[in-house]
């Protein structure tokens, strides 16, 4: 009798609403959002159970709910909407409040969920890498000879390493409980286990790697074109400097690059294409409101820190290039700050998209969720059923 019993949670559905779901209550259950959802199957359709289950205050069930993140929060639905309930936004502000849930520990959700804390954020990394620059004598006394990063090396990779393994713990605890959420409620089609988990994960990369979910967006369909920017600017980014990481410790790489070189040109791109990328994030929430919906604290700060690693991590070359010493390291202590303020605040922070929805779309093919019915929203209003 108790496993009926419905637990409804008050406070949750007013969290959901501070975090940019306050339309949540006009909903009226008519399901229109579910039928022109382009990426939401016949079989377990989305939004329209989430909206039921928010206004009942259901956490638990949305915290398993894996269709939370297969919403590209592209608005079609927002824009059908016959009550302006916004779904696109709830969902939204869903996967917001889920970040803070699966935060491991838990006191770093609560500090990556106002901007009362930024200041002691930026300035746990900021006093770390003061501390290492001023002990290399580079703010203040700026070493002779030519400028070379890399003399700060043994530092600053033994505070990212470590940075890294904590923040894999963190990250891999909380996508456990998110796995086991969505099997613990039985989130399952009738095509379950159809697809093994190795297929599975080959078909979620693929949906990543082409963003081809994205481009099914009508309302919003600049935010293809940003997230696909921002996402392969990231990646260049990475791959670069996972290249340099290992050139340097094991193939005693020589260091700074001739601007030809090819693993320096990828990195500039990579620059480039992801300050690109932010500009068209940013433009599309400042400049289409009526489209983008509501942004939160949570977006901004993602953007802001994705946006100044692009800037700083330029600007650092160009002074460099420059020859001003002091300018050079002073930026490229800027620069740091915000690397590690994206990597270390990884499992708290909007940046943990990445990972969720990933695991989200891997369960999904493996519990046989992941068929959306294209034939039946061809034209928008098709003949799927509602839930
Ligand atoms: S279209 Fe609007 S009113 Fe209808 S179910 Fe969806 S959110 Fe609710
Ligand atoms: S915002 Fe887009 S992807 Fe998300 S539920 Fe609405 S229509 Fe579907």
């Amino acid at each position: 009798m108790a496993d009926n019993l419905v637990e409804s949670d008050i406070e949750f559905v007013r969290d959901v609403a501070r975090l940019g779901g306050g339309s949540l209550k006009k909903c009226f259950q008519c399901a229109t959002c579910s039928v022109v959802c382009s990426l939401s199957s016949d079989e377990k359709p989305f939004p329209r159970k989430e909206m039921i289950w928010a206004q009942w205050g259901l956490k638990d069930r949305l915290l398993s709910d894996p269709d939370v993140w297969r919403c590209y929060q592209c608005g079609d639905c927002s824009v059908y909407c016959p009550r302006g309930a916004k779904p696109g936004e709830v969902m939204g502000a869903i996967r917001n409040y889920s970040f803070k849930s699966y935060a491991f520990p838990r006191f770093m959700g609560r500090l990556l969920s106002s901007p009362r804390y930024l200041p002691l954020l930026f300035a746990i990394p900021g006093v770390l890498f003061l501390i290492v620059l001023q002990h290399m004598e580079a703010l203040s006394t700026v070493p002779s000879g030519p400028i070379a990063f890399t003399r700060f090396d043994n530092y600053v990779d033994l505070i990212f390493v470590t940075v890294s393994i904590l923040v894999l713990l963190a990250t891999g605890t909380g996508v456990l409980k998110f796995w086991k959420g969505m099997d613990r409620n039985n989130v399952r089609g009738d095509g379950y286990g159809r697809i093994g988990i190795g297929s599975s994960v080959f078909l979620a990369a693929k949906e990543v790697l082409t963003h081809n979910n994205f481009k099914k967006c009508d309302a919003n369909n600049i935010r293809y074109l940003g997230h696909l920017s921002i996402f392969y600017g990231f990646a260049a980014l990475f791959i670069v400097t996972s290249i340099v990481f290992i050139g340097l410790r094991v193939f005693h790489m020589d260091l700074p690059m001739d601007q030809t070189n090819p693993i320096k040109v990828l990195g500039n791109l990579g620059a480039v294409t992801l300050i690109a990328g932010c500009s068209i994030a940013v433009y599309n929430r400042l400049g289409r409101k009526e489209q983008s919906g509501e942004s939160h604290y949570y977006d901004w700060f993602f953007l802001s820190v994705l946006s100044l690693i692009g800037v700083t991590g330029l600007l650092t070359e160009v002074v460099r290039l420059s020859g001003n010493a002091a300018a050079a390291y002073w930026s490229y202590f800027v620069h740091l700050v915000f690397v590690f303020s994206l990597i270390a605040y990884f499992p708290y922070s909007k940046f943990a998209h990445l990972i969720y929805r990933f695991v989200a779309i891997v369960y999904a093919r493996y519990a046989g969720l992941d068929e959306p019915a294209e034939e039946m929203v061809s034209g928008k209003m098709g003949t799927k059923s509602v839930a």
